[in-house]
């Protein structure tokens, strides 16, 4: 029944040697990332602070297996990722919304690749959208939102498939300062609580402040070609209670 411990241990995602380069037709290939080797391990949220450029939301796309490094290897849970791997998910710093579709069509896309019954996904959709806050704007269009709220909504599309591996790109970067912060609040709150049953994020950011204040781990990406350069332990004031035996329980 238990699993041996060195497959318990083992790294939630394994990034190994990866190297990403784009042809420029003609002059020599643009090498974006090079030799990146990271890996994360469950129960931890890990900040990624780099230049602008320096091929973070490559790296990221290259975990969440939308595009296949030109080498090494990106594993998830020991299996090599595609762009077909359930349980990992990205949220991007533009919300990406469709403007046609309502709160909760958006958030029901996220379900797409997964099927089900259009009752079932009605309910994992809302589900998703009341843990995020947004209950009463399932109907609302994205333009009648504020940017809190269309990233809520890129959250809830995050969160509806229940991922295991929660990947954001600069997800708060769009937003004024006091909206970034209750975001972030909400959503440390609900990871602390249990409430997303996520074992790990990775999230890209310009913002020291924020790394610190949401990360145990903040990983200082290099640029050309990019590569993680150091790593910076964070200790933190108040401790977190994610650790505790029930959100363990919900994890493993
Ligand atoms: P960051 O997220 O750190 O700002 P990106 O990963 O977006 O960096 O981009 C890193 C570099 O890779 C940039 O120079 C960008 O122009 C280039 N790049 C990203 N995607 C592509 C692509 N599909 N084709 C060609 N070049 C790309
Ligand atoms: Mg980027």
């Amino acid at each position: 029944m238990n699993a041996p411990l060195a497959i318990k241990n083992a790294p939630l995602v394994s990034v190994l040697g990866v190297r990403q380069t784009y042809d420029k037709g003609g002059s020599s290939p643009l090498v974006v990332l090079d030799r990146v080797d990271l890996t994360l391990q469950s129960g931890e949220i890990v900040g990624l602070l780099g230049r602008s450029g320096s091929g973070k939301s490559t790296l990221l796309r290259a975990i969440a297996g939308l595009i296949r490094p030109s080498e090494g290897s990106v594993s998830f849970r020991g299996e090599p990722v595609s762009g077909t791997s359930s349980g990992i998910s990205l949220v991007f710093q533009s919300f990406a919304l469709f403007p046609w579709l309502t709160v909760q069509q958006n958030v029901e896309l996220g379900l797409e690749a997964q099927g089900g019954l259009p009752a079932e996904r009605r309910k994992r959709a809302l589900a998703a959208i009341d843990l995020i806050g947004l209950d009463g704007y399932e109907n609302a269009y994205p333009k009648e939102l504020s940017g809190g709220m269309r990233q809520r909504v890129g959250l809830a599309r995050a969160l509806v498939v229940h991922p295991r591996l929660l990947l954001m790109d600069e997800p708060f970067s769009a937003l004024d300062v006091l909206t970034a912060e209750t975001l972030r609040t909400d959503l440390l709150d609900l990871w602390c609580e249990g409430r997303m049953p996520i074992e790990a994020i990775l999230m890209v950011t310009h913002n020291i402040e924020e790394a610190v204040l949401m990360c145990d781990r903040i990983l200082i990406f290099g640029s050309n070609p990019g590569r993680v350069i150091g790593e910076v332990r964070v200790e933190l004031p108040q401790p977190r209670n994610r650790l505790d035996p029930a959100f363990r329980a919900l994890v493993e």
